[in-house]
């Protein structure tokens, strides 16, 4: 990621140092301040989720941006072909182009971009400035006229626009709607300075505007921060096994088969183990399923503790464990499963004593898939049960 769109930020001061502030650096600094009040006010207390729901929000509102910005520049083009035959003679010649070639155009632009999801970090930076550009060249129109005209609608609607269906996020919404209001409340105030009256309706029209903005952006964000929280659960309940703690087999099939394909394209390898714990039927029939069910999390947990921080560990069934290790060969992935073997038959269990775990090893070939990877480690597996059990096979 761009060091310009870091957004793992806990102090907004990042400015500290000897050293000459770049423009980069301000504008990073800029970027950061507004990240830090998001996650202070607007955001949830851990950082990694905020991340993950910026990432989330950019996700979701791609689409919105993407036909909401088409529409808004047909709009504007209908609207600048009905002032070819309505607008006053003497205003056509920068109305016309304004709303007929430079708003439009730039609105498709944004919309395009979002389409391609790529860009997406850029388009929130023109959408940010696509009302700001909006409101000054309608600012400057304006103050063309000589009378106080009731086109200041478009101040109002875009404050709306901002908020609720621009598809920006809460933040960007605020500084969006507060420089279009700044700029709808200071050229009227210039332009028209003597028709108080008409200046006074219109600073509460677009005060009331930016109240009902923030209050309805704000209900928005709420309810898209309610989704993501009820999104983020239920991927737990359905890839974390609710016994041990660790992934189930429905994440172990999309992290195996993203790092086969990895391991594919950088040209090295992957290790699969298959752990099963020897006999532990016998547990739960001398001792109940409950302290079967402490000795599967217990081993469970042995086991997580003796892999690198690299290597993934799921619960694949009953009492069967699959560790995924990045990067070996034979030997290290033998010696590895022995140390592992090890570990947990010499760890003592109360009332139960000691218990050992069987385990099957391989690594990849170029032709591997998910399946026929696992199925070479079950195969290997069933060599060391066949063995006498409490062994390494590697297959
Ligand atoms: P082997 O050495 O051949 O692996 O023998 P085993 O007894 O371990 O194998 P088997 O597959 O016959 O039995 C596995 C047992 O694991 C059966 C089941 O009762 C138990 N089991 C599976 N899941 C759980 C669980 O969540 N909790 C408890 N307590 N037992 C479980
Ligand atoms: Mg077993
Ligand atoms: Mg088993």
């Amino acid at each position: 990621m761009k060091k310009g769109m870091n957004f793992e930020v806990d102090s907004p001061y990042q400015l500290a140092g000897d050293q000459p502030i770049t423009i980069k650096e301000l504008t990073d600094s800029v970027l950061n301040i507004f990240t830090f009040l998001e996650n202070k006010y607007l955001g949830f207390k851990d950082q990694e989720i905020n991340h993950k729901f910026r990432l989330w929000q950019y996700e979701h509102s791609a689409k919105q941006i993407q036909y909401i910005l088409a529409l808004t520049g047909i709009l504007y083009i209908m609207i600048g072909i009905s002032n070819l035959f309505l607008a006053p003679e003497y205003l056509k010649n920068i109305l016309i182009p304004y709303q007929l070639l430079i708003i439009p155009s730039y609105l498709f632009l944004i919309s395009y971009l979002a389409y391609k999801k790529i860009y997406i970090q850029i388009v929130e930076g023109l959408l940010i400035s696509s009302p700001i550009i909006a409101a000054s060249c309608h600012a400057y129109i304006f103050s063309q006229m000589d009378i106080y005209s009731t086109y200041q609608v478009e101040f109002y609607l875009m404050i709306f626009w901002i908020f609720t269906i621009s598809g920006l996020r809460f933040i960007k919404a605020i500084i969006a709607a507060l420089s279009v209001f700044s700029i709808g409340a200071i050229y009227p105030y210039i332009s028209y300075a003597n028709q108080y009256n008409e200046y006074f309706s219109h600073t509460i029209w677009m005060t009331t505007s930016l109240l009902f903005g923030l209050v309805g952006g704000f209900l928005l964000h709420q309810s898209k921060k309610d989704t993501f929280e009820k999104e983020l659960e239920l991927q737990k309940l359905v890839t974390i096994d609710s016994l041990t703690g660790l992934h189930n087999r429905v994440k172990l099939d999309s992290i195996l088969a993203q790092e086969l394909d990895r391991a594919k394209r950088y040209k090295h390898n992957v290790g699969v183990l298959v752990l099963d714990i020897d006999y532990f039927k016998n547990v739960n029939d001398m001792h109940g399923h409950l302290i079967g069910d402490e000795i599967l999390i217990a081993i469970a947990k042995n086991i997580q503790e003796n892999i690198r921080s690299s290597d993934y560990i799921f619960r694949w069934g009953g009492e069967e464990f699959i560790v995924i290790c990045l990067e070996v060969n034979k030997t290290d992935i033998t010696t590895f499963a022995e140390e592992i073997r090890s570990k947990v038959s010499q760890q003592e269990f109360a009332k139960v004593g000691y218990k050992t775990i069987s385990i099957g090893a391989t690594i990849n070939n170029t032709e591997d898939t998910v399946k026929s990877i696992l199925q070479r480690a079950d195969e290997a597996l069933y060599e060391a049960k066949e063995n006498g059990r409490d062994k390494v096979r590697y297959k």
